[in-house]
């Protein structure tokens, strides 16, 4: 690797490579901290510099594992000290924004958040909303197809990308910076790059869709009093809102009592008896009409008994309080470490009673094992933390066993919205046909013969 290097540092600079402690520092595991392996980490500044970087990796078959902000969850950005990583770091500027268009232009480095600012400067917004907004980047939101917080009103990542160039494993540069909202002159070739987990492309940059702005957020906590009720709540907020309901975010009884009176950590805003909790968010332009909308549909929910007590934010510090209990991943980690997470997506009508399986599963195999439930329930996204004790390579994988299993038959999804990465390679098959499989495979061939792009990753069977 050292005369690859070599050519490298010429081409951007020897402060841009770094070796040794300078890679052992960075952390690639958002939740254990496991530090980077690779061989070393270089950071161009620019998609040249970038395709310069990829001509010379290919010519030196040398295999390369692309970081952006390293929050992902699923060991996607995990290297080996035979790899060398790719940092966008340098790459995070904002090269564009048209108000008029509606359209944003930023380099694939760009932290998620320092975007949806500047959307906010010239009166727009940039709606895609995760709790790892301030250090996720626009290029690892793309490469994983991020949801979070606001799908139900404005679709993941994908319904966002409008435009996007992308470097391939040769070195050579596919721009596809398309500004508009129509354009059906043949393939739509971002789509190959978004949620491929850096496998297929890395993303250099991107024209994202910007929105109207919606100032008026209004947000309340409920309690439910049984599922039927949770999912008449849905159906009954998203008619009585008219299309503004942003966030519908279940807690069940485990996840809400475990987080505030059980742990502490934060003050119960509703008694913690109720079986379901849930985040309601709806986001408008007139804050007074807007306001008594939101309380009226609050008010018929409470009538047909679709919840039993609600508490509304009447500040941005209340509401923050109650985001707080939802997103405290840290004091999950806290009460189950070692924790095993998980994030799977089926039929809604199919939750309550695959949850309860896997709890009375959980138990028989681990009388003390714990299951806290939470998750973009609009979306049909659970997402679920296990606590056995214990978190040896066997026990994850008999975890892993209950957990997915089930989901073949459920039509649901090992990967709702974290992706495959390393972590669920094995379990792809579980909601992929062979032929589905077989057709990523044609494709990674195709576009990565060599095997280069983050390789191990996403296809089973450790092929590319
Ligand atoms: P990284 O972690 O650096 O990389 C992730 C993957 O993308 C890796 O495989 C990497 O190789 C690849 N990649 C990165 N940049 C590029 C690029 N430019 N080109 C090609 N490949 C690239 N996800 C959700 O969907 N919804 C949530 O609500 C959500 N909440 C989260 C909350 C927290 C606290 C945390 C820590 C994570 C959360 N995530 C969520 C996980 C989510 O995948 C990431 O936060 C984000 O999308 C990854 O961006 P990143 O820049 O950190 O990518």
């Amino acid at each position: 690797m050292d005369a690859l290097l070599k050519e490298i540092a010429e081409r951007i600079g020897p402060a841009n490579v770094l070796v040794g402690d300078d890679v052992t520092a960075r952390r690639v595991d958002w939740l254990t901290g496991a530090p980077c392996r690779a061989g070393a980490i270089v950071r161009p500044a620019s998609t040249d510099e970038l395709a310069a970087v990829m001509r010379a990796c290919h010519a030196a078959r040398q295999p390369v594992v692309t970081h952006g902000g390293l929050t992902g969850l699923v060991h996607g950005a995990e290297a080996a000290p035979e790899e060398l990583v790719i940092s966008l770091e340098r790459m995070s500027a904002i090269e564009a924004v048209d108000p008029v268009g509606g359209t944003l232009t930023a380099q694939a480095g760009a932290p998620l958040q320092r975007v949806q600012e500047a959307a906010e400067e010239v009166g727009l917004q940039f709606p895609l909303d995760l709790g790892a907004r301030g250090s996720c980047t626009i290029g690892g939101n793309i490469a994983t197809n991020a949801g979070g917080i606001r799908v139900i009103r404005y679709g993941m990542m994908r319904q966002q990308v409008l435009g996007l160039e992308a470097v391939l494993a040769d070195g050579s540069v596919v721009s596809s910076l398309n500004h508009m909202l129509k354009n059906n002159a043949g393939f739509d070739l971002k789509q190959l790059f978004i949620g491929s987990e850096g496998t297929l492309g890395i993303v250099t940059r991107a024209v994202l869709r910007l929105q109207p702005p919606a100032p008026d957020v209004q947000t309340a906590l409920v309690a439910c009093p049984s599922f039927s009720a949770l999912t008449g709540l849905l159906g009954h907020m998203g008619r009585a809102l008219g299309g503004s309901l942003a966030a519908f975010e279940a807690m069940w009884q485990s996840h809400y009592r475990l987080l505030t009176e059980e742990s502490g950590r934060h003050p119960p805003p509703l008694a913690t008896d109720a079986p379901f909790y849930v985040i309601l968010e709806s986001l408008g332009t007139d804050p007074d009409a807007h306001a008594a909308q939101f309380s009226r549909a609050l008010e018929a929910a409470l009538e047909e008994e679709l919840i039993d007590d609600a508490v509304l934010a009447q500040s941005t510090q209340q509401r923050h309080g109650i985001w707080a209990i939802r997103e405290d991943i840290e004091g999950l980690i806290q009460a189950l470490s070692p924790l095993f997470t998980f994030d799977v997506s089926l039929p809604i009508a199919a939750m309550e009673r695959y949850v309860e399986d896997l709890e009375a599963a959980l138990h028989r195999a681990w009388p003390k094992g714990r299951l806290v439930t939470f998750g973009h329930l609009g979306d049909g996204n659970l997402h679920l933390s296990v606590g056995v004790g214990v978190s040896d390579p066997a026990t994850r994988a008999a975890v892993e066993s209950l957990v997915y299993t089930p989901l073949a038959e459920l039509g649901g999804s090992v990967s709702a919205e974290h992706g495959i990465g390393l972590e669920k390679r094995d379990f792809l098959a579980v909601c992929r046909t062979p032929e589905e499989i077989a057709l990523m495979h044609t494709l990674k061939q195709a576009l990565d013969p060599q095997g280069l792009l983050n390789r191990h990753k996403v296809l089973p069977h450790g092929a590319g």
